[in-house]
């Protein structure tokens, strides 16, 4: 088998005209993945496309937390909290490396919405609903213990609060992850191929798919087509259906990163702002990300415009919650906006829309999943299969679903722990192999077998996926392999012309799509500058 990689890119599309898929999914991002993984992994014969790169869309742009989504249970939504609260374990059980246990703080005020007692009543409730097992469970704190855990807490009108157990994640790695497990089972999966036409003549489909890094068309054949589009699931449906109505609304969620010097932070907080919304602050070793907004948008999906409002939303929220915090747009390194596809409801605000998946079927057949949350990718992926078994291959024998007992190859294989890791490799520092482990689990071997031969450890990380996570273009890797970009003292523009020198050398070069890719980081990097002058500080 070749590797995951789009060295063998043009070979690879060339042999899709002689196959007849029995799924294609359309989306790569976690929706479309795990589809991909839990129908590969039950015999079926599945190609993934994706138009842009593998989690481009919301799947990188999240809060990055695996969780049942507490505050959900104010809004009744039960079901959906049950099942995403259990979605937890399994993932931390199958993919330990990246879904890493994670306590959060969340302070309770005289003046908040939330009292000591609904959110020990929510937790536990909670807590049962996620089968949490009695070590996990949450704790109550007073306020001494609270103000000895986040130092720099507002301490004016604290009570108390609550220690509690959710997931963190790297959202757009649990994408990549997920995708090399569904092409460990054949699937065949493609980024940067956009699905342009879906036409079906009697049971089979013929879908129109552009190159957008070579800008040759190709066909493929599938008895069945998933739409897992994300935002743009709308769009791919009327691709098939001229006048299907619209089913989504899509509500902008921004998150903005400060360095650890600027906002000291070292557990992860949820509290109230002053419009009553929550609040994440999540520290990683160096920075703090805090998010999110949550407005309706109807602006271009393709590149989601963050404003000054929404910056400065966020940074109000730090800085009346914090001590000593004085943090103005020229302390924001960088942002992260993306778009939640809720299911439309009239009369509702974004945050009282339900986030639960919902499943359409097309006249002629398409299964669009729409809605639903990183963190029960699993199960909807799984209930999407169980249908297409039960409405599309009646005479086949029904598989179950596996993924849930399934422990990912790069969580598994040759089951190293860190510490042999650690114990092995003098010459590297302990924190740049947590950093590594954390990314690529077990294939932190492979990445040091690059390193050995002479190349430098960030040389290493692009060459291993170059070969063998499909990275087609720099930004690929700056913000979807790695999330560099986010944290600027991480990498900068010139990171951008190492992974272009080393696409090259690795014989994957697009010379037109690189240009627009540089333009592209370009304008990244540029955007917050433009904020900090637009503003007055
Ligand atoms: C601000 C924010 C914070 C969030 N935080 C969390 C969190 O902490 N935990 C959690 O569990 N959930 C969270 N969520 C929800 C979660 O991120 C989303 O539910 C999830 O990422 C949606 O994934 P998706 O695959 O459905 O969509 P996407 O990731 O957007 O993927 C859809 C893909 O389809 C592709 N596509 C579209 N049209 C075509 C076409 N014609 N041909 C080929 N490809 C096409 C797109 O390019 C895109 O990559 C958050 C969401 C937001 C916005």
């Amino acid at each position: 088998m070749n590797s995951f990689s789009n060295k063998f890119r043009s070979k690879n599309l060339g042999k899709i005209s002689s196959v007849i898929f029995d799924v294609i999914v359309i989306g790569g991002g976690i929706t479309g993945a795990g589809i991909a993984h839990d129908a590969s992994s039950r015999g079926l014969k599945v190609a993934l496309i994706e138009k842009n790169d593998f989690a481009s869309g919301t799947s990188s742009k999240s809060t990055k937390l695996i969780h049942g989504g507490l505050r959900y249970l104010q809004n009744f939504q039960f079901n959906q909290v049950r099942i995403t609260a259990r979605e937890r374990k399994i993932l931390h059980r199958n993919i330990p490396h990246l879904v890493k246990p994670q306590d959060i703080v969340i302070p309770v005020y005289r003046h908040n919405n939330l009292s000591m007692l609904k959110l020990s009543v929510g937790l536990s409730f909670y807590e049962f609903l996620g089968s949490v097992s009695k070590g996990d469970r949450h704790r109550k704190l007073n306020r001494d213990e609270l103000i000895s855990l986040i130092p720099n807490i507002n301490t004016s009108g604290l009570i108390g609060g609550f220690i509690y157990k959710e997931y963190k994640t790297n959202d757009s790695r649990l994408v990549i992850e997920t995708l090399k497990e569904a092409y460990r089972s054949s699937a065949q999966i493609f980024n940067y191929l956009e699905c342009t036409e879906i036409k079906k003549d009697e049971d089979q489909y013929q879908l129109t798919c552009v190159d957008r890094l070579n800008h040759q068309n190709y066909i493929f054949a599938a008895k069945v087509v998933v739409n897992a589009g994300g935002p743009w699931v709308d769009d791919v449906r009327s691709i098939e259906e001229k006048d299907s109505k619209s089913k989504l609304i899509l509500s902008k969620g921004v998150h903005v990163v400060f360095k650890k010097a600027d906002f000291p932070l070292d557990t992860a907080v949820y509290f109230e702002h002053t419009d009553s919304r929550l609040i994440f602050c999540v520290p990683t070793s160096s920075h703090v990300y805090v998010g999110t907004t949550d407005t309706f948008y109807s602006g271009s999906k393709e590149e989601v415009k963050t404003s000054k409002d929404d910056i400065d939303y966020l940074i109000n929220a730090v800085n009346n919650s914090f001590l000593n915090s004085d943090l103005k747009v020229s302390h924001v390194r960088s942002f992260w906006a993306g778009l939640r596809p809720l299911i439309k409801k009239d009369g509702k605000s974004p945050g009282e829309l339900s986030r639960k998946d919902e499943i359409y079927i097309s006249n002629k057949g398409m299964i669009t999943i729409a809605g639903g949350k990183l963190t029960g990718f699993r199960k909807m992926a799984e209930n999407v299969v169980d249908l297409i078994f039960k409405k599309h291959f009646k005479t086949r024998v029904f598989v179950k679903s596996k993924t849930e007992d399934l422990t990912y190859f790069s969580s598994g294989y040759g089951k190293s722990t860190l510490s042999q890791i650690i114990q092995n490799q003098k010459e590297i520092s302990d924190s740049v192999l947590i950093d590594l482990f954390e990314k690529y689990g077990n294939n932190i071997l492979e990445v040091l077998e690059i390193y050995k031969k002479g190349h430098s450890i960030i040389d290493s990380e692009i060459i291993y996926t170059i070969q063998n996570e499909m990275m087609a273009l720099p930004s690929d890797f700056l913000m979807r392999r790695t999330q560099n970009l986010y944290y600027p003292e991480v990498a900068n523009g010139l990171l951008w012309n190492k992974c272009s020198e080393l696409l090259e050398k690795e014989g994957v070069h697009f010379s037109e799509a690189s240009k627009q890719d540089l333009k592209q980081v370009n304008r990244y990097l540029d955007f917050p500058n433009n904020i900090r002058k637009s503003n007055s500080d």
